[in-house]
């Protein structure tokens, strides 16, 4: 199959670069990962095009086959994908789409922010595949979003589009939100959000919290949950009752045919999907109140399918 167009999906994280190699039908035909070098010298891109040589000999492809390589990095990218925030990691976003063009000559390069690529993956080969239009939402340690309207992305005129963690869902906050504004859906919904609220709990009823690795250890307060820890519960019923009330607020603009969760928390869903049902429907005006909310299936591989999905639209337009 010398002649077949490949496309390849980059997820840029903070440890790693996870890699995927997929076929026109968006088959998945290798995946590999490289230690996330500073993407700002040749150093640190030849890391990375050292990394899709391995990714391609592994499946005896040629880097001329590559059509389409997308990126999912952690920061907001504009439609125009011209990059003016600074990331959570060090990238040069024009030096890295040269230096991978270069090695890949056939290939569109496209940018897209991790949040809307795991959307665009969901949509490509997992929970969301078949619908037009869906909201996802991952739940780590902060709360991100990626809205997808008629089958593209909706990343806005600075790429602030799905950015649904800084929804401000209580104004009398004091504390202040990772962005730094105050009484953000993140401070509440995400893992670090629970945590802090289970703290909050614990001590308003003199109770002792369990051990607890680290300021986003949602897990623990999960199994705590599950122990019978009232405070625990307290916790994830603020979680539900915020982010359920943000869906509805949502559903009021989007009006989503699902919504998909993902993230780390989702894996914890058990112990809250119901709860964060119900508080949907609460909230939710009445012909929106039966909007499904599902958990999203490719877990960690989301951002490479969606990248190379986005590659691949990208490519087919050019
Ligand atoms: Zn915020």
């Amino acid at each position: 199959m010398a002649d077949r167009k490949l496309f390849i999906g980059l997820d840029v994280g903070g440890t790693s670069v996870k890699m995927g190699l997929f076929d026109e039908a968006g088959e998945l035909l290798g995946k590999g990962s490289v230690p996330t070098p500073p993407l700002i010298d040749s150093a640190g891109y030849t890391a990375v095009t050292d990394g899709i040589t391995a990714l391609l000999g592994a499946a005896s492809e040629q880097a001329e086959q590559v059509r389409g390589i997308g990126l999912a990095i952690p920061c907001p990218v504009p439609a125009d994908g011209v990059i003016r925030m600074q990331a959570n990691i060090q990238i040069n976003a024009p030096g890295l789409q040269a230096a991978l063009e270069r090695h890949c000559p056939n290939a569109a390069v496209r940018f897209e922010n991790d949040a809307n690529a795991a959307a665009m993956g969901e949509l490509s080969a997992g929970t969301a595949k078949g619908f037009k239009s869906f909201v996802f939402v991952t739940i780590g340690t902060g709360v991100g979003g990626g809205v997808v309207v008629d089958g593209h992305v909706v990343s806005g005129g600075v790429g602030a589009g799905g950015e649904i963690g800084h929804l401000c869902m209580n104004p009398t906050e004091e504390r202040s939100c990772g962005c730094g504004g105050k009484g953000h859906l993140e401070q509440y919904a995400s893992a670090t959000g629970i945590v802090t609220s289970y703290k909050a709990a614990c001590e308003a009823s003199d109770t002792e919290p369990v051990e607890l690795e680290g300021p986003s250890d949602s897990r623990s307060v999960f199994e705590a949950a599950k122990n019978g820890d009232e405070a625990a519960w307290t916790a994830i019923d603020s979680m539900c009752d915020y982010l359920g009330r943000a869906l509805s607020m949502i559903s009021c603009v989007v009006d989503p045919e699902v919504f998909v969760l993902g993230g780390g928390t989702s894996n914890s869903s058990d112990l809250f999907l119901d709860r964060l049902c119900a508080s949907y429907k609460r909230y939710a005006i009445s012909v929106c109140s039966d909007t499904p909310i599902e958990i999203a299936s490719l877990g960690n591989d989301a951002g490479i399918y969606g990248a190379a999905y986005v590659a691949l639209q990208a490519a087919e337009t050019e």
